[in-house]
């Protein structure tokens, strides 16, 4: 079974996916958990250069980037926890692209789901977590720790939280939207329970 966890920044993805983590290992359930872009020692590298080459990177090459380090990450870490069985759970995957590089870059959709496609030899996570809130929210919990992709127009930021909106309404089966403005408990009951229900689907 393949989860992800997705969402604008600062509405506690890592901590949401933290949690989930100390579930399943409380329930010596076998998983493999890991960050997208990241996660293996070329998806550091490529992340970091994500990080520092924000200005100066064109939509393309960011996408393409970020779909390297997915790539690796299926072949390395995802492809092999899938087929020993075990749960996968990522925080982040292929929608951040869609989202931020198609619906707020302005990318060509249909393109990036091929590219897409191409990276993860077409293993895609059967349940998707969207945590949502206002992006004025967001940003003010986001605090002083904000990185330098998350300080692009507020316009833009716009677009990436209506961007998961709208993927996640495209398939209700398979998105699973939660207000992030509600305590971390009683998300992280929901996702529980949704994980549940999945696994057991
Ligand atoms: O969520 P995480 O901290 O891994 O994201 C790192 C940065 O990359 C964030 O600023 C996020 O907004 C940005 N990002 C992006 N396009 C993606 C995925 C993440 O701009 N496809
Ligand atoms: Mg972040």
């Amino acid at each position: 079974a393949f989860i992800s966890l997705d969402g604008i920044d600062g509405t506690g993805k890592t901590t949401q996916c933290q949690l989930l983590k100390e579930w399943l290992e409380q329930a010596s359930v076998p998983f493999t958990h890991c960050v997208d872009p990241g996660g293996t020692d070329l998806g550091a590298k490529l992340r970091q250069i994500l990080l520092d080459n924000k200005s100066t990177l064109s939509f393309r090459s960011e996408a393409l980037l970020f779909m390297a380090s997915r790539a690796q990450l299926v072949e390395e870490k995802i492809k092999p926890a899938l087929k020993a069985g075990q749960i996968v759970l990522t925080d982040r995957y292929l929608l951040a692209n869609l989202v931020y590089q198609g619906h707020a870059g302005g990318l060509p959709l249909s393109e990036l789901k091929n590219i897409g496609q191409f990276c993860t030899e077409g293993i895609l996570p059967g349940r998707v977590f969207i945590l949502d809130m206002p992006i004025e929210e967001a940003i003010t919990r986001r605090g002083r720790s904000a990185d330098r992709m998350e300080a692009r127009s507020l316009e833009y930021q716009q677009k990436v939280r209506e961007g998961f909106l709208k993927e996640a309404a495209l398939e209700p089966d398979k998105y699973f939207v939660v207000d992030a403005r509600s305590d971390v408990a009683s998300i992280q009951k929901k996702i529980r329970s949704e994980t549940l229900k999945f696994l057991h689907s």
